[in-house]
């Protein structure tokens, strides 16, 4: 009884939150209407394979363009709609443009894998596994083509929850890769538990490299903890060509950065990698 009664509590306590924060209740109307009139797209910014200058795959990064208030950031909207169900339908959205995507590079020869950002509550919801398989089947794309880019945070909440899904996404050959490494909660239980192909540094050890002495042990170090598990290692904002060199000199597999290119639209990607055959050589 009592248990119950403090699960009780905290349901009320939060439902309190959200009615008294009409502020938000409008922001989120205004967002699940933005998905509706078409304002929300997906831009796309290359990984390169180091060793090779390939263009590895490609991340796919929500964009708002609100009538009235222009280009709306994702740190300004996405960590909100986190706090409702209407991440789902943002990640639904996210997952269907960028698998409809897959296809359309297809016709240009474009055959990169694209990966899809998605949230805390995405991976523990139950029709996820189903969308996700239901939106591959439907535009006849191989899992291979799909990764999807998770926090830390994500996965420590309910480990044993979290790695039966990734085990059963990980049947349609879907890849996983943990995101903004560092920043979050510091077990690294999960590194050997869960089914990870990726580890993406954070840019904040990155975007300073060589000069800043701590961002460079961390680099290291996580770069030489990736390759003993045999889990690739991904910098992100890689913004200058001392980075791109000091990272290719201690053996970093994969480098996304304004030094190669700035998130794009899909039509602009596609011209950008045309014109650079798919490989990407630092000047
Ligand atoms: P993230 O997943 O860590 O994405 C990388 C962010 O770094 C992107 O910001 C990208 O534009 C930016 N970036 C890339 N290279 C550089 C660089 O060289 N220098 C600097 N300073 N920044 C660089 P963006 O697009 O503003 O997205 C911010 C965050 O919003 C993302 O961080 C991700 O957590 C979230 N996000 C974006 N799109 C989605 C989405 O479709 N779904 C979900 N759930 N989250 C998303
Ligand atoms: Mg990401
Ligand atoms: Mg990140
Ligand atoms: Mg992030």
């Amino acid at each position: 009884a009592v248990a119950q009664e403090r699960k009780i509590d905290r349901v009320t306590y939060s439902a309190e939150i959200k009615l008294h924060d009409t502020g938000n209740v409008a922001f989120l109307g205004e967002l699940k209407k933005a998905i509706a009139e078409g304002e929300l797209s997906m831009h796309y910014q290359p990984k390169i394979d180091i060793p090779t200058g390939n263009i590895h795959s490609v991340e796919a990064l929500m964009r708002w363009n609100h009538p009235e208030k222009g280009n709306i950031p994702p740190c300004l909207f996405i960590p909100r709609a986190e706090q409702s169900t209407l991440i789902n339908l943002l990640t639904e959205f996210a997952l269907d443009e960028a698998i409809k995507q897959i296809v359309q590079w297809r016709q240009y020869d474009i055959n990169i894998p694209v990966a899809v950002n998605i949230s805390i509550n995405d991976l523990l919801h139950p029709g996820f596994y189903n969308l996700i398989a239901n939106l591959l089947d439907k535009y006849g794309v191989s899992g291979e083509f799909l990764e999807l880019e998770l926090t830390e945070g994500v996965m420590i909440i309910d480990m044993e929850k979290s790695n039966a899904e990734l085990m059963k996404l990980k049947k349609l050959n879907i890849s996983f890769s943990i995101d903004d490494f560092g920043t979050g909660y510091s077990s690294l239980q999960y590194l050997h538990l869960l089914p990870i192909s990726f580890i993406k540094i954070d840019q904040s050890f990155v975007r300073r490299l060589p000069s800043e002495r701590h961002g460079v042990s961390i680099v290291e170090a996580t770069v030489m903890l990736a390759n003993k598990m045999g889990i690739k290692a991904i910098a992100e904002g890689v913004e200058n060509k001392e980075s791109y060199d000091f990272l290719e000199n201690i053996g970093c597999d994969i480098a996304q950065g304004y030094l190669i290119s700035r998130p794009l639209p899909a039509d602009d990607f596609t011209k950008f990698y045309l014109q650079c055959g798919g490989r990407y050589l630092p000047a």
